[in-house]
């Protein structure tokens, strides 16, 4: 049984943030890469954007939110739900039983992600990530984390048994239609 979990590029050592950096994250990548087959999925690459790129946040409100970089103000939201739109449709084939998003990200971040006012640096709201806000929104029974909150040794427990379960359920359902 495959067990595919999708998961922010960054987190995997690939060098695709903004600056030219990558997020490695050991526990992720050498224990739990052994037992889960990763989906990467970057974003702002696979939205066209180059690396490195100019840095962005969020604006707006959380109903609203808007991705915008820092230093010239150009809006990409729209170039972003457009591949979002996309992408979400190729990634419900995949038959994803987990996803790990990388925290603090407007494009990855699941919550507490800074929603400023305008293009100034005053911070009104706070929301989650456009991809991984409407991930969520599409499968919301898909279990996601973000790589700190697996840190602590009892939610990550609860997630890897979340995310085996719901590979169970499909592997069940898949051979059930058979
Ligand atoms: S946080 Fe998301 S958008 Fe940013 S570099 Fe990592 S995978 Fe790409």
């Amino acid at each position: 049984m495959t067990v595919r979990v999708g998961i922010s590029r960054c987190l995997l050592g690939e060098p695709v943030r903004y600056d030219g950096g990558h997020k490695l994250d050991r526990f992720l990548c050498d224990i739990m890469g052994r037992c889960v087959e990763w989906v990467p999925v970057c974003p702002e690459v696979e939205c066209g954007l180059p690396v490195p790129r100019e840095a962005m946040h969020l604006t707006g409100t959380p109903e609203n939110p808007r991705l915008v970089t820092v230093r010239s103000a150009a809006d990409l939201t729209e170039q972003m739900r457009t591949w979002i739109a996309g992408r979400l449709n190729e990634l419900e084939k995949e038959r994803l039983c987990g996803f790990v998003f990388k925290i603090n990200s407007p494009s990855c971040g699941m919550r507490d992600i800074k929603i400023h006012d305008g293009n100034s640096l005053q911070v009104r709201h706070y929301g989650t990530g456009l991809f991984a806000g409407a991930f969520m929104d599409r499968f919301a029974l898909i279990p996601a984390e973000d790589e700190t909150r697996l840190y602590n040794m009892d939610i990550r427990k609860n997630f890897i048994e979340r995310v085996f379960a719901t590979a169970r359920w499909f592997h069940h359902s898949t051979n059930t239609d058979l």
